[in-house]
């Protein structure tokens, strides 16, 4: 069995690591556009300061990536948040902490006495009887009341969906919670109930020393094969019973082919293949983001905690600012302190796609107005992603599931992408080792 792999995100890598596990015999072909395998995943020293391209960790509250770095061997690498990483904050007209217990919640000034008591009265919201999909804000609006979802939830989609409530799809983006309301009649309802089930601990940030780029070079050891980097593939078709992989260089055929590809580019490699299918892909778009790293070898600031989320309501330019350093120690040289500002998303497209100085000035700006800070930073980083975090709008699941009935047309021709089914790490493991299994027969 001869597999082609295109697009080397972690899909596409714990995709062929879960294949080469149970098949050690079947030859695999891994194709990444950019010279570097990761995808959004990687990592970049600048004097000493580690600036991540996306995303700086996982959560263990889902099993999948944790299981994804034992089975490939890479304990070692794996560093724990520091205990300041619970501690979150929101820049409304200025930072409040986010209550953390009842107490806090009740005497947050984030939310107004009748807002608490609005979110409070969830417990007496009838659930709803159909299934159909609703955005975030009117799920919220209806649940835990306008209030709650314009500063808490607002703050939350902007995090990590780079989105707004009144865009992302409830059932798509946080299904966990639509099950909440389903299965047990409400969200505090629910929760009371999984708490007294939950047997093991809660879930805690994740990630590498050295960043997560060092587990992407960790698993690319683990993954035997031909791996063809710096080599875009630009159409896939079908050819003496399998598929043939097309590059600059000329193609390869195989039996069968997983894409792991942004879905636009899925539907440019597919069209050829099945013009009605690569439409569908086409129709999930995707919103801009922004990364601007801060360095600072002498800031006054504490940045004591994760770092600070903004309400679309706060008009700020920036969604939010991770405290890197403050998380993940070594993130900074000794004594020195590292951010970093995310810009854009759909709340201001725009803005992520402004050129790399307007980008640090909208960051210095943004820790400016929101955490007073103006000392000049002594380095800079800036990651555009253009097309940075897929829109799971409203009917995306309807969409995705379109998409996969026309794939059954196509033996042997696979889908696995932040697109379809999931955009954090732990979601796109899961699909990837659901996959290999499906594949493999295992
Ligand atoms: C700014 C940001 C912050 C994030 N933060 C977090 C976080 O803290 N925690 C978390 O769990 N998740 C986070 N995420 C989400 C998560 O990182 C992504 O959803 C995940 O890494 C996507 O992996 P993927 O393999 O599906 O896609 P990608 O990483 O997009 O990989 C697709 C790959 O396909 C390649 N490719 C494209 N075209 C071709 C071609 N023609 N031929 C061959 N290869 C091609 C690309 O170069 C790329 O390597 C973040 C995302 C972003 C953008």
């Amino acid at each position: 069995m001869h597999i082609a792999i295109i697009g080397a995100g972690i899909s596409g890598l714990a995709t062929a690591f879960y294949l080469h596990r149970q098949h050690p015999d079947w030859r695999l072909t891994l194709y990444e556009a950019e010279d570097q395998a990761g995808g959004t995943m990687g990592t970049v020293d600048v004097e000493g300061f580690l600036f991540e391209h996306g995303g700086n960790g996982f959560l263990t509250s889902k099993p999948d990536t944790l299981d994804l770095v034992k089975d490939a061997g890479g304990e070692d690498l794996l560093m724990e948040s520091n205990d300041a990483a619970r501690i979150r904050y929101i820049y409304t007209d200025r930072l409040h902490r986010l209550p953390e217990t009842p107490p806090a919640f009740l005497t947050t000034p984030l939310l107004s006495w009748r807002g608490k008591l609005r979110t409070a009265a969830e417990v007496f919201v009838a659930p709803r009887r159909d299934r159909d999909d609703e955005t975030l804000k009117s799920f919220g609006d209806r649940r835990l009341g306008a209030e709650f979802t314009d500063v808490f939830l607002n703050a939350m989609t902007a995090g990590i969906y780079a989105s707004t409530p009144e865009q992302i799809s409830v059932n798509a983006a946080f299904p966990l919670v639509v099950d909440l309301e389903r299965s047990y009649g409400g969200l505090f309802r629910g929760m009371l109930r999984k708490k007294k089930k939950q047997t093991g601990p809660g879930g805690k940030l994740m990630s590498f020393t050295g960043g997560v780029g060092t587990f992407i070079d960790h698993l690319m050891t683990r993954i035997p094969g031909d791996h063809h980097l710096g080599t875009p593939v630009t159409r896939v078709v079908k050819e003496d019973g399998g598929y043939a992989v097309h590059t600059a260089a000329g193609a390869t055929t195989c039996d069968q082919v997983v894409l792991s590809t942004p879905a636009h580019t899925t539907a440019r490699l597919l069209r050829e293949l099945d013009s009605h299918l690569a439409m569908q892909i086409d129709a999930i778009e995707y919103s801009p983001v922004a990364v601007v790293g801060l360095g600072y070898r002498h800031l006054d600031h504490p940045l004591d905690g994760f770092g600070l989320l903004t309400t679309a309501a706060s008009r700020r330019q920036v969604l939010g600012v991770l405290w890197d350093s403050s998380v993940f120690p070594d993130r900074a040289p000794p004594g020195c302190k590292a951010m970093r500002v995310m810009i854009g998303g759909q709340r201001n497209p725009e803005l992520a796609l402004q050129d790399k100085d307007a980008l640090v000035d909208t960051a210095l700006r943004g820790v400016r107005e929101t955490m007073g800070v103006s000392t000049p930073p002594d380095v800079t980083f800036v990651k555009r992603w253009d097309r940075g975090i897929p829109n799971y709008k409203v009917g995306h699941l309807a969409v995705v599931d379109g998409v996969f009935k026309k794939l059954d047309r196509h033996p042997g021709l696979h889908l696995n992408a932040n697109a379809y089914r999931g955009i954090a790490l732990n979601d796109c493991v899961r699909n990837a080792r659901e996959l290999a299994a499906r594949i493999g027969g295992g």
